[in-house]
């Protein structure tokens, strides 16, 4: 109730004072690639921790359909389901322009037009210029235009080298830098190798990326940039557990020759050669870890359908399972799989001017963070699938109220007014109706004992 109290109260008070969403507001957004919600819970992150207690923290985020690393990047910084942006898979083929996308071909920005990013409708406005360090996208001239500083995309380039050139565009003032992304392949890489369950390889790992954490914080507190500066850490996706028992096996089901396979697994998705009914009808008896789906019937709740890159017949894995031809298994952890499996959530944590102390919240929707985004630089969205109000609670200059809270306050009222309304009656009742004196009548024969 305490916190509940403050919260309202300092949200009350920051929301007279002043909006977070000016054009003084600069931003950082971090992805982890891979991080599950969980990861925090199951191991020790001390930078990470700390960043939280400062900060704000959202536990799970709902990301999109299919749960893979370009899309839901793309998700985060449009706001847009896959459908809407275009982005629909890591491996996408256009019928119509007869052109192939792959995560090592994919500068034509042909495939990222669909959509205009956050960092593009940013330096559109002129208040200052978009920086990134490895996102997604930030490499391709999306609408004849790439953040005024970027880095061509190379794995090998080290994280501290990516935060060296980030923190160093932040701080100089000319251009202004108002917006930054900085992107890093862990601990997705290793969720692949090793299952997220290996917690020896995984514990590795995640003190690694709780390390970057760290020296990223160090290098933006030496150059002051750190009481300024709101940053949000977040991720793409979380990890489920693979196995080589569970594997479903398509030869089995049907011949190669009859469709074309342009995105694999956990969510295949399939050009049929052959007419569409026939490939559908062997695909569907195949195995019963696998949902089959002509496009029109995906179910509503994916936001996956109306999109040309999205092929006529789709193919989803249950939570574990792998879709090959015949191939044997290379990897023990994936991700791609069902949105509403919490092993494919990821989470967010933010901390800034612009958001609250210590406050924790269990769930949004990754489409959510871009409206919360532009709140902060003060940037009028483009339509986007997102709700800004979802994100009101994090935000300091935002009123908010959440459903429990509302019912605790009305409860909390309530027994306050019953239990003052009772004191009331009560000593009513001894004032305005005093009883007359009377002497007490003893009776001479009334002996009986007082208690018996
Ligand atoms: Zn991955």
């Amino acid at each position: 109730m305490n916190s509940m109290l403050t919260l309202l109260f300092s949200g009350i008070v920051a929301c007279c004072a002043h909006s977070a969403g000016d054009s003084t507001s600069r931003l950082l957004l971090v992805s982890f690639d891979g991080f599950r919600a969980d990861y925090l819970e199951t191991y020790k992150l001390p930078h990470l921790q700390e960043f939280i207690e400062d900060g704000v923290l959202v536990k799970e985020v709902t990301n999109a359909f299919i749960t893979k690393t370009f899309p839901n990047h793309y998700t985060i910084v449009t706001g847009l389901y896959e459908e809407s942006h275009g982005i629909v898979a890591n491996d996408m083929y256009d019928v119509d322009a007869k052109k192939k996308f792959s995560q090592f071909n994919d500068s034509d920005p042909f495939w990222w037009n669909e959509a205009v990013p956050i960092w593009v409708t940013n330096q559109r406005r002129g208040n200052g210029v978009s920086a990134a360090a490895m996102w997604p996208g930030t490499d391709v001239k999306i609408n004849n235009t790439t953040p005024q500083f970027f880095m061509k995309y190379n794995f090998s380039v080290t994280f501290e080298e990516r935060v060296e050139k980030i923190v160093a565009w932040l701080n100089s003032s000319n251009p202004v830098v108002n917006f930054a992304t900085l992107y890093w392949e862990e601990p997705d890489a290793s969720g692949h190798k090793y299952g997220p369950d290996d917690t020896e390889n995984m514990r590795k790992v995640l003190e690694e990326v709780d390390n970057h954490i760290g020296f990223l914080t160090d290098k933006l507190k030496a150059l002051g940039l750190w009481d300024t500066l709101n940053i949000i850490i977040t991720s793409d996706h979380g990890m489920a557990s693979c196995s080589p028992k569970k594997l479903i096996i398509l030869d089995k089901c049907i011949g190669r020759n009859n469709y074309t396979l342009i995105d694999r697994s956990p969510v295949a998705a399939v050009l049929p050669r052959q007419n569409e009914k026939y490939v559908y009808n062997l695909l569907k008896k195949c195995d019963d870890h696998l949902k089959v789906y002509l496009k029109e019937e995906i179910p509503e709740r994916f936001h996956y359908r109306h999109n040309k890159r999205i092929q006529p017949i789709i193919l989803v894995a249950d939570e574990g399972w792998t879709i090959v031809q015949n191939e044997s298994l290379s990897k023990l952890g994936d991700h791609g799989y069902d949105n509403a499996l919490p092993s494919m959530h990821p989470f967010l944590a933010a901390r800034g001017p612009a958001f609250h102390r210590g406050y924790k919240q269990s769930t949004i929707n990754n489409v959510d963070i871009y409206p919360m985004m532009c709140h902060i630089l003060g940037l009028t969205p483009q339509p986007h699938n997102g709700t800004f109000s979802n994100t009101k609670c994090l935000l300091a200059d935002q009123w908010c109220i959440n459903l429990p809270e509302a019912i605790g306050i009305v409860i909390g009222a309530f027994l306050i007014l019953t239990t003052l309304t009772c004191i009331i009656i009560t000593s009513k009742n001894r004032v305005v109706s005093p009883r007359p004196f009377s002497r007490l009548q003893l009776q001479y024969d009334d002996d009986d004992p007082l208690i018996g």
